[in-house]
Parts: C-alpha cells; sequence; structure tokens
C-alpha cells in the first residue's frame, strides 16, 4: 500500500531521466499515483521518448507555462487521461543563463528577467488556475525551489525569481486554503539536471554543500527530494500550507 494509492498528480517539467520530475514521477508511481507528465515545445519527444522509462508508462501532455492556449486547454487535455486531479508538481524553472546567471546579475536586461519570472514563479498561478476545475475536492500543490532567503554565488537572477516564487506558493495557500487545496516547496539542494548544467559556475555550490551538509549530499541521488515532493502529495502533511521544506542536507541550518 502506497501513500498516493488512488490518486491522480499531473507532474509538469519532465524532460530528461535526470529532471527531479522524472524522480517525482518515478517515486509517485511506486507509491500508487496515477501520473501525467508534461513538458514543451522541442524537448516533448524526448520526454515521450523517457517516459516509457518510468515504472508505468504515463500520458505526455504539452504544457508551455506562457502560452494561454495551452493553459486553457490543460484541463481538457488531462480530462482524456482522468476526471479530477489530487495533487500538480511544478518542477519548472527557466533562466537565459548567458544573461542571467553565472555573476552578470548587474547587466541582467529586463526582457529576460521577466522571462525568468513569468517561466519560473508566475507560472505556479498560472499552473494551479489551470487546474483548479480539477481540484473540486481540495488537493495539494508542490514546487521546487532554491532557497532564495539568501544570494548565492551563479545563481543571480533565478533567484529572484524563486524569491518570487516561494512568495506566489505563500499567497496562493492562502487563497486555495479554503478550498481544501494546500500549496507548498520543497527547497532542494544542488542536484544534477539539465537546468543546473546551464548555470555556470555551480559546481561552486555543489562543493559547497559536500563541504557543510551535516548530513552530507550526494547531488546525484534525486530521490530525497522527489520523496518529500510526495509526502507533501499525500495526506501526511495534512495541516500544512504556504511552508518551505528544505532537502538540502541540513545546510540551510548551518553557519559556517
Ligand atoms: P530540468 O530537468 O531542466 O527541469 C526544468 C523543466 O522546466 C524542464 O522540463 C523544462 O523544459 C521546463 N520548462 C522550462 N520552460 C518551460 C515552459 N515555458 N513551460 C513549461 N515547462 C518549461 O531541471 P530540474 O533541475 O529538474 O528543475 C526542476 C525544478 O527544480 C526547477 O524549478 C528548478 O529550479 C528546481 N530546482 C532545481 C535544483 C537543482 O539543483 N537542479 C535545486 C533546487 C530547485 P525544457 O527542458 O524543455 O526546457
Amino acid at each position: 500500500m502506497g501513500i498516493l494509492d488512488g490518486r491522480t498528480i499531473l507532474v509538469a517539467g519532465v524532460t530528461m531521466e535526470s529532471s527531479i520530475g522524472f524522480a517525482t514521477a518515478r517515486v509517485a508511481q511506486e507509491q500508487g499515483a496515477t501520473v501525467l507528465i508534461s513538458n514543451f515545445g522541442r524537448a516533448l519527444g524526448i520526454t515521450r521518448r523517457i517516459a516509457g522509462r518510468l515504472p508505468v508508462t504515463p500520458p505526455v501532455l504539452e504544457l508551455d507555462v506562457t502560452d494561454d492556449d495551452h493553459l486553457a486547454g490543460l484541463a481538457d487535455q488531462v480530462r482524456e487521461h482522468a476526471d479530477h486531479l489530487d495533487g500538480v508538481v511544478h518542477s519548472i524553472a527557466y533562466g537565459n543563463p548567458e544573461t542571467l546567471l553565472g555573476g552578470r546579475f548587474l547587466e541582467g536586461p529586463w526582457d529576460d528577467v521577466s522571462q525568468a519570472v513569468q517561466v519560473s514563479a508566475y507560472s505556479l498561478k498560472s499552473l494551479v488556475t489551470a487546474c483548479r476545475p480539477l481540484m473540486s475536492s481540495g488537493g495539494s500543490i508542490v514546487g521546487l525551489t532554491f532557497d532564495a532567503t539568501q544570494a548565492w554565488p551563479a545563481y543571480d537572477w533565478m533567484g529572484v525569481a524563486k524569491a518570487g516564487l516561494e512568495s506566489a506558493s505563500r499567497y496562493l495557500a492562502r487563497d486555495l486554503g479554503p478550498d481544501g487545496i494546500r500549496c507548498n516547496l520543497v527547497a532542494a539542494g544542488p542536484l544534477k539536471t539539465l537546468a543546473a548544467k546551464a548555470i555556470p559556475g555551480f559546481e561552486d555550490l555543489e562543493s559547497a554543500w559536500k563541504d557543510r551538509a551535516p548530513l552530507g549530499w550526494d547531488e546525484t541521488d534525486h530521490d530525497p527530494t522527489a520523496r518529500a515532493v510526495v509526502a507533501l502529495l499525500s495526506d501526511f502533511f495534512p495541516a500544512t500550507t504556504g511552508e518551505i521544506v528544505h532537502v538540502d542536507g541540513g545546510f540551510h541550518s548551518q553557519g559556517l
């Protein structure tokens, strides 16, 4: 018996097997969930191929979170496979690595910053409102952040976008709580994924984690993060919303 038995979950933002979304979809299936996954654009073909590597091949939906038509049609896309959703995972972020990341904070141009904020923060609201008609019995939203309470090397404008995501999650918790919908984030430590590889200087964060996380940190192991997301999707956090759960080996709790 799994903690997501009988639940239907949409995981948005799965490209490769290395995606946190992929690990989340796998753990959710292992815990009994029916899973749908989504991605967009040219990578959709890759997502369709790697979907077959999950324990159960899930439907792959097309969703660009900046595309109003995709958002408007999302509930109907889901209804082709399921009549409701119990949970939604937001595992989506983008910031132009050439202009916004890797130590170029003072030069970051607004057009690219606005794209990063739209894709990485505003999209939590967009995704949730698109899915809301399918969550009339309540449910759980979980997103992924990289602790935005401090400035990091290299992370730059993506850190600002994550601060927006964290705030948006709290407002969604406020507005959706009365409908029985919880909204929480998992703040993961650095993990080797496509998005992380695109950040120039990300290896400095990885080595800081190795040095300082009390529990140690394996940047190739996505399971602790995926399991925390699945726990938040389940009934085991029934009175928790607007929260950020750190899955970082304890790094955030330590000084030098
Ligand atoms: P990932 O595999 O690259 O996942 C990011 C996903 O966002 C990709 O599937 C990407 O699709 C998708 N995406 C980008 N723009 C989109 C758009 N307009 N519409 C829909 N989807 C879009 O990298 P990841 O590391 O697993 O990232 C997942 C989440 O975890 C992100 O929020 C990230 O910030 C967060 N996180 C990551 C780390 C880490 O160290 N890796 C740590 C903490 C938090 P394409 O690949 O097709 O562009």
